[in-house]
């Protein structure tokens, strides 16, 4: 077991190498620092958030700034540190005055996260606010499915909204925390949960 964590921490690393290597995208040349993502090589959970700020971009780490603090709030509530899981986003370069990400920027983006998925193998992964949902659950609106979760390929997809929508409606607080709440019980049912047949519908969400 150590040797296959040993193996797969050197493959995440080179990745990350290959990541900071990319400038597909118009932003790579305005970045400060490079945000791949960070966090436990073998994470049972990968939360996705959307693309670096200002905060993450000077640090090339992922979720710093005040929706890093909520997110580390989130996490205490499960008892667990943002070591413990695995960090990313949708795109990997801060875009010019915290707009959002272009389709052709996630287009570009998509393979190192998929490769990150591949490599980490979480049992779930959480999808944090409306650009990081519609990658796993396209066609779908958050105020729908949030809290709501569909296994797929031997991982459950969760979404839920992001933790800066959050800080900025206070309403959403209390639906975030209980959104987190419900992580814990759905990866100890991990195992006996029924896998989505159709891929791309995505018929069937179940709800905790
Ligand atoms: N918001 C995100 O979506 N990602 C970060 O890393 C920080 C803020």
């Amino acid at each position: 077991m150590q040797i296959i964590n040993r193996m797969r921490c050197q493959r995440l690393s080179e990745l990350i190498e290959e990541i900071a290597r990319c400038y597909k995208c118009e932003i790579a040349k305005y970045r400060t620092k490079v945000v791949p993502g960070e966090g436990a090589e073998d994470a049972d959970i990968m939360f996705i958030g959307e693309a670096p700020g200002w905060h993450e971009d000077q640090q090339g780490r992922p979720f710093v700034g005040p929706a890093g603090q909520f997110l580390d709030e989130l996490l205490a509530l499960i008892n667990l540190k943002r070591e413990q899981v695995y960090i990313a986003n949708v795109i990997k370069c801060r875009p010019s005055a915290n707009r959002d990400p272009l389709p052709q920027e996630i287009l570009n983006c998509r393979q190192w996260l998929d490769r990150q998925i591949e490599l980490i193998c979480p049992k779930m992964v959480v999808t944090l606010g409306r650009y990081s949902m519609a990658m796993f659950f396209p066609g779908k609106s958050i105020s729908k499915i949030h809290g709501t979760a569909q296994k797929r390929d031997g991982i459950i997809y969760y979404a839920m909204y992001h933790p800066a929508a959050a800080l900025h409606r206070q309403s959403l607080r209390q639906i975030v925390e209980t959104d987190m709440l419900k992580i814990p019980q759905l990866l100890a049912q991990a195992e006996s949960i029924t896998e989505v047949k159709q891929r791309s519908q995505q018929l069937s969400m179940f709800e905790v």
